[in-house]
């Protein structure tokens, strides 16, 4: 059976990456998304075990030292990871799925897993409307806010160790998660994954 691959959405705080990656669920049922366990608390509307796993810093050190965290940072004075319980039975199952998680992580998850990780970088169309977008979700303090923004320029700093990079231009978010269902459709066609595919044509077997 053909492997599932990882594809790790980034995307600075504000860029709309919440709602391109609804958008991809809805366009490509299939793919398996990985609720992480985060120790922020909820915003207003955040359900626990659907927007994430919200847990205490205890139980995120005590899932850490069990070794049932795939990758994890400290995100704004937060903690946030993937859980190997999340990720392994999708991969497992042949699906892909989609990690939706900041730059460090990506990272990690890029040298854990190099042939099977795809990163895409999600950027706004420009700085003014990445700081209209954060300040119009209203949930946070202006301290957090500033936090995130100055975050947010350094992820952008990193985009180079990514695969891809897509800007989701305000009001064109279909366009956007399009854009992404092409990278994910793309990277199942590249030779090396299509390898034994060929191979085994070109000895006679019927794809
Ligand atoms: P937020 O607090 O806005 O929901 O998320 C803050 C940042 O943490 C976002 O960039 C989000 O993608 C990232 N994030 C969410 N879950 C995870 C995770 O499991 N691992 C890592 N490394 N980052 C995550």
């Amino acid at each position: 059976m053909e492997k599932g691959l990882i594809f790790v959405i980034s995307g600075p705080a504000g860029c709309g990456k919440g709602t391109v990656v609804g958008k991809l669920r809805e366009m490509m049922p299939n793919i398996g998304f990985s609720v992480s366990a985060t120790t922020r608390p909820p915003r207003p509307g955040e359900i626990d075990g659907v927007n994430y796993h919200f847990i205490t810093r205890g139980k995120f050190t005590e899932l850490l030292e069990a070794g049932e965290v795939l990758e994890h940072t400290e995100y704004c004075g937060n903690m946030y990871g993937t859980l190997k319980s999340e990720a392994v039975r999708t991969l497992n199952e042949g699906r892909d799925i989609i990690l939706e998680i900041e730059v460090e992580g990506a990272l990690q998850i890029k040298s854990m897993m190099p042939d099977d990780a795809v990163a895409v970088m999600l950027i706004a169309p420009d700085p003014e409307e990445l700081e209209r977008r954060l300040r119009g979700r209203g949930t946070e303090s202006d301290e957090v806010i500033k936090r995130r923004l100055k975050r947010s320029v350094e992820e952008i700093g990193l985009a180079e160790n990514y695969d891809y990079v897509v800007i989701n231009e305000t009001g064109k978010t279909d366009e956007c998660a399009a854009k992404i269902q092409g990278i994910i459709n793309a990277e199942h066609l590249r030779y090396q994954r299509m390898k034994d595919t060929v191979n085994g044509y070109a000895a006679g077997q019927k794809i």
